[in-house]
């Protein structure tokens, strides 16, 4: 098949908008996408100190790659990297020696934290110790940490490797799960509680289908760790929600473009309904909770030996 912009080969084809991509074209689409996300909903301004959450894979390393690129010469905003290093081995080892490296070829300042050192644990000694919800686990304390160190080195906000099938697969998860108040993370810049303790976090790749992340990655010479985490198995929910939405997106292209775009529309009504609650403070560590002691906290008390 030919590209619909040139006559060169296409190397990938969105049939749902009627076009096909070649290697240069494809790039510049891509881009021009990330670009228009950030712009629309003014994601980064001048003034921004932009702190990266970079774990290694092609997302967050196709984030890291594409905001150098385009604001590397503008000294009105900063960027820097951070890595958490949750103690599994043979898996995260690994992907930190190449995310140090490339961060490094950038010229970009990664930070890089540990669970054994912030905790006390890893998630190695945590899945010895629970039969089950130890990656749960790991999301909630990766999150928190992320917030707070992010805080601690003066960022405005949080930039995610979010793509549009992690958005969908949130999306539908919450469904089933029945937990709609979560439909308010949804989107670009989502809400997730006001608290001045909160940083603000940023999906440059929220409309980026994640075939197209990976391929961009491959193109531009990424340096990117493709295997799964070992432990995402303890997620079965996520894992074939994930084979569900790309069944469908087989049979009907497109469908999650609309499942985003209908819960994007969603999400302020739910918003206004169930107006969230007073966020507080932790009474142990004094980070934003709505409960009298924070998830992370009851975690650490009920792992430690
Ligand atoms: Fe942690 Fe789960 Fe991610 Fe592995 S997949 S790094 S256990 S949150
Ligand atoms: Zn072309
Ligand atoms: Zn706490």
């Amino acid at each position: 098949m030919k590209c619909s912009f040139c006559k060169n080969e296409s190397i990938l084809s969105r049939s749902y908008e009627g076009h096909n991509y070649c290697e240069k074209h494809f790039i510049k689409f891509f881009e021009k996408r990330v670009k228009k996300t950030i712009r629309v909903n003014k994601l980064i301004e001048n003034g921004d100190k932009i702190a990266i959450a970079y774990s290694g894979g092609k997302d967050s390393s196709n984030v890291l790659f594409l905001l150098n690129k385009i604001f590397k010469n503008n000294p009105k905003i900063e960027l820097f990297a951070m890595t958490f290093d949750e103690g599994i081995k043979g898996y995260r080892d690994k992907i930190i020696k190449r995310s140090e490296s490339f961060c490094k070829e950038l010229g970009v300042k990664n930070y890089v934290f540990s669970f054994k050192k912030e905790f006390g644990f890893t998630i190695d000694q945590l899945s010895k110790k629970l039969d089950s919800g130890f990656c749960g686990s790991c999301g909630i304390l990766k999150r928190s940490l992320l917030n707070k160190k992010a805080r601690e080195l003066k960022a405005t906000k949080i930039a995610t490797g979010h793509n549009l099938d992690d958005e969908c697969q949130s999306i539908l998860m919450n469904v089933l799960r029945g937990d709609l108040l979560r439909l308010v993370r949804v989107g670009p810049m989502p809400m997730i509680g006001i608290h001045t303790k909160f940083i603000p976090r940023i999906k440059p790749l929220v409309l980026t289908p994640e075939i197209e992340s990976e391929l961009f990655a491959k193109i531009n010479n990424i340096p990117f760790y493709p295997k799964k985490c070992p432990y995402s198995v303890d997620n079965p929910l996520r894992g074939k929600t994930e084979d569900f939405l790309n069944n469908l997106e087989k049979s009907s292209p497109g469908i999650k473009y609309s499942l985003y775009e209908c819960a994007c529309k969603i999400a302020p009504f739910i918003k206004e309904k169930f107006k969230a609650g007073k966020i507080g403070n932790c009474r142990k560590c004094g980070e934003p909770s709505s409960q009298e002691v924070c998830k992370v906290c009851e975690l650490i008390e009920k792992l430690s030996p």
